[in-house]
Formats: structure tokens, C-alpha cells, sequence
């Protein structure tokens, strides 16, 4: 049975103070069960504070970016192995927001993905369709595109535990989600993609993100191919996270 997973992510939002009082509330609620796992992706600012909270717990932490350099004269930023001092697991590489906002093409989210390994970090790959793209009928066509050109630049075993998100991105921030069936067939599709290059690659966790509430929870990971869940705005909030957290239980 594949492993299960529910990651936030705080994109940027938090203060110490109130970074205090989710990390105490996620602390004391999420505990160690089943085969589901646990993260939380938070602003670089905060992660000595989150790796202090959180170490010991059921919950692990990671960072929303990275360079694609080891370190030098990058002005602003940040590097795996600079992630991997404060505890991080994760990092999650190519968000929609990186790509539209900050140019982030698929050869720099693949070398972004190449660095995390290189670090010893686990990616969270995200791929994802814009509203257009879906109307065009090209969902399948830019989301292969988006992880044949991560794993023709890393190869099938850099893959080896890594992390998918399938995050379509008129439904990120939008409280717009995708219905249970239209992810599923997304998923399955990444699956077989991912699949046709490496039979290992199969058995990966596959998140679903896009406007994930308490409410829609269980039933898009009722789906055979859904494995967990990438978290924004509900994952600022203890209760709603948590009872995400709970509908990831088999
Ligand atoms: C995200 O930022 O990855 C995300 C899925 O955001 P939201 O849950 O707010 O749509």
C-alpha cells in the first residue's frame, strides 16, 4: 500500500507569534498513525523556529523553494544544504507560483529538483494545468511535459521517494477545487507517465492540491490514485489541517 501524506503549505504567511500557536496545536493533535505522514513548508525565516517546535514530533518540516546552486554569489538565495541544517525533509519545487510569478521554467524546476537530491532533500514536485490549458484539452499534454522533463534531467532513480502534486492551477487559491473524478484521472494519467519510464515509479505519492477543505477532504482521497494532499490556506489553520490530516487515514 502506498504511503499516505498531507503537507501544508504556508506560502508566505506567518509571524513568530503566530506560528507558535499552529505549531503548538499541530503538535499536540497530530500524532504518529497508520501509514499517514505529516509536513509543514514554511517561509525560510521561520524554519529554525519550526525545526525547534517540531523536532521529536510526528511531524516533519520543509521549505517551499530552493536554489538550483550548491552556494556563491546567488544574492537572496537559498540552498539545500542551508534547508537541510534546519532539519528540512522537504522542499517543494515548481509551484504554479514560482512558474507564473517568478519564471520558473520546467529546465529550472528540474534543476531545482536535482538540487533538493544533491542536498539529501525530499522534492515535492508540482505540475499543473492553467484554466486555458484545461479548456484546450491540454491537461495531459502540459502536465506530461512538466514531469518528462524533470525525469528526463534527473533520471528515474532520483525519483526513487520523491513527491508528486498534481495542483491544477485555476483551483489553487480559489476555492475551486477539482472534483474527486477530474484529479483522479489526472493522477492516474501521472502515474502511468511517470510509470512508462520507470515501473518503479508506480508506486509514487501522488499529493492532490487545490482549495482542500475539511469539506472535500475524504472524498478526493477516497480516489485510488490520490495519496494525500498539498495544503494552502487551509493549512494556517490548526482545526481545518488536522481534520485534513484525519481524512488521509485509511
Ligand atoms: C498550494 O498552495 O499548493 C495550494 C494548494 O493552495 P490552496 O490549498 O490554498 O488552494
Amino acid at each position: 500500500m502506498r504511503a499516505r501524506f498531507v503537507a501544508g503549505n504556508w506560502k508566505m504567511n506567518g509571524s513568530l507569534r503566530a506560528n507558535t500557536g499552529l505549531l503548538d496545536a499541530l503538535k499536540a493533535g497530530l500524532n504518529k498513525s497508520g501509514n499517514v505522514e505529516y509536513a509543514v513548508c514554511a517561509p525560510f525565516p521561520y524554519l529554525g523556529q519550526v525545526s525547534a517546535a517540531l523536532s521529536g514530533s510526528a511531524i516533519a518540516w520543509g521549505a517551499q523553494n530552493l536554489s538550483e546552486h550548491d552556494e556563491g554569489a546567488y544574492t537572496g538565495e537559498v540552498s539545500g544544504a542551508m534547508l537541510k541544517e534546519f532539519g528540512c525533509r522537504f522542499a517543494i519545487v515548481g509551484h504554479s507560483e514560482r512558474r507564473a510569478l517568478f519564471g520558473e521554467d520546467d529546465a529550472r524546476v528540474a534543476a531545482k529538483f536535482i538540487a533538493a537530491r544533491r542536498a539529501g532533500l525530499t522534492p515535492i514536485l508540482c505540475v499543473g494545468e492553467t484554466l486555458e490549458q484545461r479548456e484546450r484539452g491540454e491537461t495531459e499534454s502540459v502536465v506530461g511535459r512538466q514531469l518528462d522533463a524533470v525525469v528526463s534531467a534527473a533520471g528515474a532513480a532520483a525519483f526513487k521517494d520523491a513527491v508528486i502534486a498534481y495542483e491544477p492551477v485555476w483551483a489553487i487559491g480559489t476555492g475551486r477545487n477539482a472534483t474527486p473524478q477530474q484529479a483522479q484521472d489526472v493522477h492516474a494519467f501521472a502515474r502511468a507517465r511517470l510509470a512508462a519510464r520507470d515501473k518503479a515509479l508506480a508506486g509514487l505519492t501522488i499529493l492532490y492540491g487545490g482549495s482542500v477543505k475539511p469539506g472535500n477532504a475524504k472524498d478526493l482521497f477516497a480516489m485510488p490514485d490520490i495519496d494525500g494532499g498539498l495544503i494552502g490556506g487551509a493549512s494556517l489553520s490548526a482545526p481545518d489541517f488536522m481534520a485534513i490530516c484525519a481524512a488521509a487515514r485509511r
